[in-house]
């Protein structure tokens, strides 16, 4: 019989940084010599303790059916962690709910919360996953572009140009793939009280708050009054902090008929997380010992970080960039590197790819093809050897264009 997709796909794409990272591991398989700063995952392995944690729970017979919103274990070492990372303000881990990944949290907050006829507000340069989300719900996303002066991110006042009476939701990402950017916590104090005064749900994916390169997590909106978040959901997770992408456990906390409305959708979907997965992300979210692993990877991150910036500064002194204060990624304009030739992220990063073998997401993929975004979750020599490729591809194309060099 011929396929028809139903309505519910009119706007669906595949993710363009899985198909990136795919390509970049079949490229790498067949044998040719690729690096991939494309993907958005640590390089790292699981710490020790976490995976020793899983296999001791197959072990142990945690192979059955788990408690749908998530162990109580993993929901108590989550609360305490996020209250730990804001000076020790009360989490209620019965506000903490467990899902298969954060993409599945997110799944669940905007499914709960929008449909059809609602406006969710994203700003842009956004994580492909958001748009797709909203547009699964049937809702309608609106991209709010960010403030090339300011990091790419929102004010207030630009959020207030696309509100409209059906605006009902916005998601936040800081620290934000994929600029690396983080709002700081006046600003999304600012945010919020904006969006309480219009009813507007917040979401706030904090995925990457641990990965910053302040003093500690990232702000939050755990740092804000208690009122906001009643009208927020907070998505965290164990894929970045933990290094823990392929165990698929994220959580969002959220008012508690928001669980629970999320916890019903959840019981006719994936019936809740991996179970032994959910034992071995309870380890990483209470053992001092991981903890010690985290801030390994986080000064692992900053130093790549800090060679990075130093290294586009010297080397490519007019290629703009954000400056990245968490997260692992460098988000970087490609249109201004030969003016006049039309050159997008999307010809860049398909060029780079062919003739240097790295790869790098366009930044089309995030609403902005003048842009590229770089994963350094990368060791240091790759990533010296990336800089290396990147900047005598900057030159050829400069060479080939000489009137825009
Ligand atoms: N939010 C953001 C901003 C991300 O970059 C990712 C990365 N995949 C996710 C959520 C989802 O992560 P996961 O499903 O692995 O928890
Ligand atoms: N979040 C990562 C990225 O942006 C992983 C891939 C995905 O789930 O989109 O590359």
């Amino acid at each position: 019989m011929r396929f028809t997709p139903s309505a519910n796909l009119t706007h669906l794409k595949a993710s363009e940084t899985v198909a990136i990272s795919n390509e970049a591991k079949r490229r790498k398989a067949a044998g040719e010599d690729v690096l991939d700063l494309g993907v958005g995952e640590p390089d790292f392995d699981t710490p020790k303790l976490v995976a020793e944690a899983g296999v001791a729970a197959i072990q142990a017979g945690k192979t059955r059916y788990p408690p749908n919103v998530g162990i109580p274990e993993l929901r108590r070492a989550m609360a305490a962690t996020l209250s730990s990372w804001s000076k020790g303000r009360p989490v209620d881990p019965e506000r903490v709910m467990v899902s298969s990944g954060s993409k599945q949290s997110l799944f669940n907050a905007c499914f709960t919360l929008f449909g059809p006829g609602d406006e969710v507000l994203i700003p842009s340069p956004a994580w492909v996953s958001y748009p797709q989300i909203v547009h699964l719900c049937r809702a309608t996303p609106v991209m709010v572009p960010g403030d090339p002066e300011w990091g790419l991110k929102v004010s207030v006042a630009d959020l207030e140009k696309f509100r409209t009476p059906a605006t009902r939701g916005m998601i936040l990402c800081s620290p934000c793939n994929p600029t690396g950017a983080v709002y700081t916590l006046a600003e999304l104090r600012a945010i919020t009280e904006w969006a309480g005064q219009h009813g507007i749900w917040l979401i706030s994916d904090e995925i990457y708050r641990r990965i910053s390169y302040g003093a500690g997590p990232a702000p939050s909106v755990f740092d804000l009054d208690d009122d906001v978040l009643d009208r927020t959901v907070v998505i965290a997770g164990a894929s970045k902090a933990y290094a823990m992408t392929g165990w698929r456990i994220g959580a969002a906390y959220a008012p508690p008929e928001v669980v629970k409305a999320m916890a019903a959708l959840q019981t006719h979907t994936t019936t809740g997380a991996n179970h032994p997965a959910m034992w071995a992300a309870a380890t990483a979210f209470s053992s001092a010992e991981v903890e010690a692993d985290v801030v390994a990877m986080v000064s692992a991150f900053r130093r790549r970080r800090d060679y990075l910036v130093a290294r586009f500064t010297a080397q490519l002194p007019g290629v703009e960039f954000v400056e990245p204060h968490g997260a692992f990624y460098l988000f970087f304009r490609v249109d201004g590197i030969a003016p006049d030739t039309g050159l997008t992220g999307t010809r860049f990063c398909e060029r780079l790819m062919l003739e240097e073998g790295v790869a790098l997401v366009p930044g089309g993929a995030f609403g902005d093809d003048r842009w590229v975004r770089l994963s350094y979750s990368v060791s240091d020599s790759e990533l010296e050897a990336a800089c290396d490729r990147i900047e005598r591809f900057v030159a050829k194309l400069m060479a080939e264009h000489p009137a825009s060099a």
